[in-house]
């Protein structure tokens, strides 16, 4: 077992994100799995917490099994996890157009809301959530734009622009929001990272008072959301920002950058 990096000891609590810090596409970031075992090994909370809406938790925790990752389903804070916290509290009983995933329509009837199915609906709907996913097409994008026009809230998973794949980057649920707020003149919540919902939900997960790391390859998502939630934030350049980005970043400063995961928290 490889111990610790000393800036890894300082924390009580650990926040990974998983696209870009973890794998990039379907490729394992070197040293990362090593890196969450040895922070297992010091007895320490963890928490994943992904912008990613595509998957379900459970499916996230298959995916970090199979990358050789230890992972439990209460340690996932999913994008459609924080989204599901927020509707439940201020839309429960309410009607939803939803643009997302499978999963992301299962969060949203969790969360106690009815997810419209009929177009002529579409109008009276009380709120849109908006998580981009493969093969997002009509009618769901106008239908969207429907409801937002006549009124309904706009709730987003997050504003990343793009999201980091194999083959290069993917769109991410940034351009649906754009697209959505443009069309309709609304204006959407975002819950996802950089926003505060999310670094609750991730603190509440990793119940500890004390200092908390948080790990992740965007600037503005990961290291400006974290330090605005009052955590510290570490940039690995396995993923989007680059050491170009550091340089001209005027946002929060990360307390440390790094080439990839097992390079921060690894002796
Ligand atoms: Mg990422």
């Amino acid at each position: 077992m490889t111990d610790l990096a000393p800036l890894a000891e300082r924390y009580d609590g650990l926040i990974l994100d998983l696209d870009g810090c973890l794998w990039v596409g379907d490729r394992p970031v070197g040293g990362a799995a090593a890196a969450v075992d040895a922070w297992r090994a010091s007895g320490r909370p963890l928490v994943f917490l992904t912008n990613d809406p595509r998957s379900a938790p459970d499916e996230v925790v298959q995916r970090l099994w199979a990358h050789g990752v230890r992972a439990s389903l209460d340690e996932v804070v999913t994008s459609g996890v924080v989204m599901q916290e927020y509707l439940a509290e201020r839309f429960a009983g309410c009607t939803a157009v939803v643009v997302g995933s499978q999963a992301m329509v299962r969060h949203v009837r969790l969360a106690g809301l009815r997810v419209i199915a009929d177009v002529s609906l579409v109008p009276d709907a009380d709120v849109v959530v908006l998580a981009s996913h493969p093969g997002l097409a009509d009618p769901e994008l106008t239908w969207a734009v429907r409801a937002a026009y006549a009124g309904a809230a706009v709730v987003a998973t997050g504003r990343d622009p793009v999201v980091p794949s194999d083959a290069g980057v993917i769109p991410g649920t940034g351009g649906v929001v754009a697209y959505v707020e443009y069309c309709s003149g609304a204006e959407a919540v975002a819950v996802g990272k950089p926003g505060a919902h999310a670094w609750r939900i991730a603190r509440e997960r990793l119940g500890v008072d004390g200092p908390v790391l948080a790990v992740g390859d965007r600037l503005d998502s990961d290291i400006g959301g974290a330090a605005a939630a009052g955590i510290d934030g570490a940039l690995v350049l396995t993923g989007v920002s680059d050491t170009a980005d550091v340089q001209a970043w005027d946002g929060a400063q990360p307390v440390a950058v790094a080439a990839d995961l097992g390079a921060l928290l690894l002796a």
